[in-house]
C-alpha cells in the first residue's frame, strides 16, 4: 500500500510504478496518458502527481501533472504538453510507449481541489484546463447542474487541451492567438463568478496574476480565489 499517512484530509503517499495503457495524442504538442496503478489513491480534482524520470546513470528529474480523470475513472489520466527543449515533457511525449512502466508519487495536494458539493468556477490558460478537466468530469458523474462553471483560454484551439470536451460542457472559451483572438476579461468573468463560493485559477505565472487580479477588481473576495501556477520546476 503506498498511503503513508492522514492528516486533515491530505495523504502522503509512496512512489510507485504505473503502467501506461493508453497515449492518446490531442494535437501535435499534447498527449494524454492513461495510467494504471498498483495502489490507487482515490483523489480529488485539482490533485497532481509527481512523474519521475531516471537515468541508467542514477540522475533522476521529476515534474508534476495534474490530475485530468474523474475520480471514478479506472486509470489515471494525465496531460502533457511537449515545451521546446522540456526534459521530461520531451521524454513523456516522444518516447514513452503503451506499456511501458512509469514511476509515479501522488496524489498530491489539499489546497487547489473540489469536492462537487459547492457552486465553483474554474479558470484555466493552456495546460492550466487539465485539472478542470476532472472537475468537469466529476461534476457530470455527480451531475449537479450548474454548480461548476468554465472559462478557458489558449493561444489556438490546438493548443486548448480537452478542446471538444470543454465546449461540449459549455465553457467559456477564448483564443488569443487566432485572428480577432482576445484574452478572458470582466465581460467573462463578472458572469461566471456571479453565484460561486470558490473561484479556481490555474496556467503559467502571467495568466494567474492576470485573472486573480481580474477576479478581485470585480469584487469577489480574494479569500475565495485559489490559484495553481504552471511555472518551470526548479
Ligand atoms: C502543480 C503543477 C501541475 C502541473 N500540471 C501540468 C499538466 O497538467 N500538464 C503539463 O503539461 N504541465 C504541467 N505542469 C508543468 C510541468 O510540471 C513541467 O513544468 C513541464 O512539463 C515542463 O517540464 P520539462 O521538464 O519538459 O521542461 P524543462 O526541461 O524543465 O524546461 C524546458 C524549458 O521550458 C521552460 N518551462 C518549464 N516549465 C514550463 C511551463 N510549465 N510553462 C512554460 N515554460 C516552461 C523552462 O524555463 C525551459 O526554458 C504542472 C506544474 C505544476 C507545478
Amino acid at each position: 500500500m503506498t498511503e503513508i499517512e492522514v492528516s486533515d484530509g491530505v495523504v502522503a503517499t509512496r512512489w510507485q510504478r504505473g503502467t501506461v495503457r493508453e497515449l492518446r495524442p490531442m494535437s501535435p504538442d499534447l498527449v494524454a496518458l492513461r495510467i494504471e496503478l498498483p495502489d490507487r489513491i482515490p483523489h480529488l480534482p485539482g490533485q497532481h502527481y509527481v512523474v519521475r524520470l531516471t537515468a541508467e546513470d542514477g540522475y533522476t528529474a521529476s515534474r508534476s501533472y495534474s490530475i485530468a480523470s474523474a475520480p471514478s475513472d479506472e486509470l489515471l489520466e494525465l496531460c502533457v504538453e511537449r515545451l521546446p527543449d522540456g526534459e521530461v515533457s520531451g521524454y513523456l511525449y516522444d518516447v514513452l510507449e503503451v506499456g511501458d512502466e512509469i514511476e509515479v508519487r501522488g496524489p498530491i495536494g489539499g489546497w487547489f481541489v473540489w469536492d462537487g458539493r459547492t457552486p465553483a468556477a474554474g479558470i484555466g490558460g493552456g495546460s492550466g484546463v487539465v485539472p478542470f478537466v476532472s472537475m468537469l468530469r466529476h461534476a457530470r458523474d455527480l451531475n449537479p447542474a450548474g454548480l461548476l462553471k468554465l472559462a478557458v483560454s489558449a493561444r489556438t484551439t490546438q493548443q486548448l487541451p480537452y478542446a471538444d470536451e470543454l465546449i461540449s460542457y459549455g465553457a467559456t472559451v477564448v483564443m488569443t492567438g487566432m485572428p480577432g483572438g482576445r484574452r478572458l476579461d470582466a465581460t467573462d468573468l463578472g458572469p461566471l463568478l456571479g453565484g460561486v463560493a470558490t473561484a479556481y485559477i490555474c496556467g503559467s505565472a502571467g495568466f494567474a496574476e492576470a485573472m486573480s487580479r481580474l477576479a478581485v477588481d470585480l469584487d469577489f473576495p480574494a479569500a475565495q480565489v485559489k490559484v495553481e501556477r504552471f511555472g518551470p520546476t526548479g
